[in-house]
Formats: C-alpha cells, sequence, structure tokens
C-alpha cells in the first residue's frame, strides 16, 4: 500500500507477512531520493519476507537507516539480519542500547547500533528530516515515534495499535474501538503519558497515524477522534488496584 508519493518521496505500508501464533505487524518503508529507511522490521519469522519487500520498494535507492520505535520481539529480534544484509545503521532509545545485543548481534555490527537520546532527535533521510519523538511509557519505558514531516504521516509503534479489527484503515472509528481498548487499558502506561503525548502531537500536521499493529487513522477528522480518545483514555497505572491479590 502506498501511503504517499510526490515522485521523490514516498510512504509504503508493506504487505502483511504475518502468520501463526505471532502478533500481525505492520512493517513500513521511506524511500526519499535514493535514501530509504525500514521502521520495526520485525522478528526472524517475518525477516526474509520483509527484506526482499523492503528491497522492492527502495528499488535503487539505499537502506541506510533502521528506526527501532522499541525493544520488544515484534520489532528488534531480527535488527542483526538486517545490519548483516545492509549497511544500514539502526536507532533504539539508549535505554535498550545494552539489552538489543542479547537477541545477537554479531560484534561487527555492534557500533550501527545508535541510542536515541531521551528527548528525541531529528534524522536526516535523503532530502527530508525525520523526527523521532519521545512516547515513554507508550508502553515502553524507552518509546519513540516517528513523524515524517513531508508526508505527513505519525508512525505511532503500539500507540493506536489494534488486534483483530479493520485490516488496513479504520473506517468506523467506534466500531474499531473494541480491537484497540483491551490492549491500551493493559499495555499503556498510564494517562499521564498520553495526556502529554496528544499535546506534543498537536503542535504537528498529522494526516495519518500509522501503528505498527493493525489499522490506521486517515485524515484530519479520524486523527482528532484518535487524539482526542488518547486524551481521556484510563489506563496501565490508572487502573492499578490499591492492594494486589495474591494468586488463587
Ligand atoms: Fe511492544
Amino acid at each position: 500500500t502506498i501511503l504517499f508519493d510526490n515522485g521523490t518521496h514516498k510512504n509504503v505500508l508493506l504487505e502483511d507477512v504475518s502468520s501463526g501464533l505471532a502478533v500481525q505487524a505492520n512493517q513500513h518503508v521511506i524511500v526519499d531520493g535514493a535514501s530509504g529507511m525500514i521502521l520495526d522490521p520485525g522478528g526472524h519469522k517475518v525477516y526474509s519476507k520483509v527484506l526482499a519487500g523492503t528491497m522492492t520498494q527502495l528499488g535503487r535507492a539505499k537502506l541506510e537507516k533502521i528506526f527501532l520505535s522499541h525493544q520488544d520481539p515484534d520489532i528488534v529480534a531480527a535488527t542483526n539480519g538486517w545490519l548483516m544484509t545492509t549497511d544500514a545503521v539502526a536507532y533504539v532509545s539508549k535505554l535498550w542500547i545494552r539489552f538489543v545485543p542479547h537477541f545477537g548481534l554479531d560484534h561487527l555490527v555492534l557500533d550501527r547500533l545508535l541510542p536515541i537520546p531521551d528527548q528525541g532527535m531529528r534524522l536526516p533521510l535523503g532530502s527530508a528530516e525525520m523526527l523521532l519523538l519521545q512516547a515513554h511509557f507508550l508502553h515502553s519505558c524507552g518509546n519513540f515515534h516517528l513523524y515524517d514531516p513531508v508526508s505527513k504521516i505519525l508512525y505511532s509503534g503500539d500507540l493506536g495499535a489494534s488486534i483483530g479489527g479493520e485490516t488496513v484503515e479504520v473506517q468506523d472509528f467506534d466500531a474499531h474501538l473494541p480491537a484497540m481498548e483491551g490492549f491500551h487499558k493493559r499495555y499503556m502506561a498510564g494517562s499521564k503519558a498520553l495526556r502529554a503525548w496528544v499535546k506534543m502531537v498537536r503542535k504537528l500536521d498529522v494526516q495519518i497515524i500509522a501503528p505498527q499493529h493493525g489499522a490506521l487513522f486517515r485524515g484530519p477528522a479520524m486523527v482528532e477522534r484518535f487524539l482526542s480518545w488518547c486524551e481521556t483514555l484510563q489506563c496501565g497505572m490508572d487502573l492499578l488496584d490499591d492492594e494486589l491479590q495474591l494468586p488463587a
């Protein structure tokens, strides 16, 4: 699925290659001129298909960057393969720099795993500049989203993720809610983190919010519905009991 293409800059959602017990995941590729980037490439089960799909989309462009929103296996497990087969550098929160190597990183590629500072950073891609935005505790404590100012797509990682709802694009927000609600209440750390994130995102011109699982939100009205839902959602620590129960 081509989400944006102006001739020199394109944003592609790769064909869904998920199967079996592994949770469905979206892989996104951004190409600007001769420079390419893959977001949250995923684990071993999808590695060869995602690599092939990425190379097809890149054409003559080169894979220069890999963005890892956080440390979960569905995102980082195949990092070694990506670094071994390409010359790309990978970016992950500085909190996870010493944990990702446990998935097996050859020492040849260790210096191509680079830390994102807590406050986020700007990352050049071709003639464009991506924003790596803080999204800590949504859900990982070292968590980033990527905003592309050319396509105006906000890649939101696990935030906005849905399981078993609409597949590519949300048409009916209310009907889609049940596919998001349970996941967000349990996996997102709390309403304070969500409200702070919404305040930051409202400073950007966002046309699409593209999560790592399930359907994306397209257009200002749908983006606004999602942001206002995030603003009031009680989740994580908000729902924690004052006293924990021992197992029955
Ligand atoms: Fe995750």
